[in-house]
């Protein structure tokens, strides 16, 4: 059978949820757009995309299929874990661009996150001098490390609204480049995250 056919009835359809000849559930893509039913933008409405979860939770929740066939019940389950996840990973902008980069091609950050923005290196040296003394038992340096950690809690959020920015600018244009510079933002703003978790971490 052709992975477009149901399962069921045999019928070809629209690689949607739901046969629409005989209403069977079919198996779900594991692609989060497509699941949701969404074009593959990375500029999203939260409320449209709340939306759509509550709808497709209530068709897909594992009580409605008690009955159905074995093949709907795991189907039903499958994709249920789907859901969960899409919605999970869509409607938090960051993990979204991660998602987004991933499925284009564009390694993962994870690594590269470690390297220090290079306009970042005089403050992120003063700023572990300063967590140096304070683990050093000097208390002194508190007000300058609550400084610092509003200062790239600042520079977070920067980084969000510029991400945001990248976004509308890529849906536009569907250009690499602006990939890649979506890339480079991640890549700073979870520097800048791991920065401030280790300041919070010092300063309780
Ligand atoms: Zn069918």
């Amino acid at each position: 059978m052709e992975p477009n056919n149901c399962w069921h009835c045999g019928h070809a359809h629209e690689a949607s949820l739901f046969c629409r000849f005989c209403n069977s559930l079919q198996r779900p893509t594991p692609d989060y757009y497509r699941f949701l039913g969404l074009e593959p933008r990375l500029h999203l409405d939260p409320e449209d995309l709340q939306q759509r979860f509550y709808r497709l939770s209530r068709l897909l929740h594992p009580d409605r299929y008690h009955r159905r066939t074995s093949t709907e019940r795991q189907y039903s389950l499958e994709a249920t874990a789907i859901l969960n996840d899409a919605y999970r990973v869509l409607r938090d902008p960051v993990a979204r661009a991660e998602y987004a980069l991933k499925e284009r091609g564009f390694e993962s950050g994870e690594r590269r996150s470690k390297d220090v923005p290079p306009e970042l290196l005089e403050e992120v040296f003063e700023l572990n001098m300063a967590l140096e003394e304070l683990r050093d038992g000097d208390t002194s340096v508190r007000p300058q490390l609550e400084q610092a950690r509003k200062k790239f809690l600042a520079l977070q959020q920067e980084s969000d609204r510029r991400l945001e920015e990248l976004f509308q600018r890529y849906d536009a244009v569907s250009d690499r480049a602006v990939l890649a510079e979506i890339r480079s933002v991640l890549d700073r703003r979870r520097y800048i995250r791991n920065l401030v978790g280790e300041v919070e971490k010092e300063l309780v």
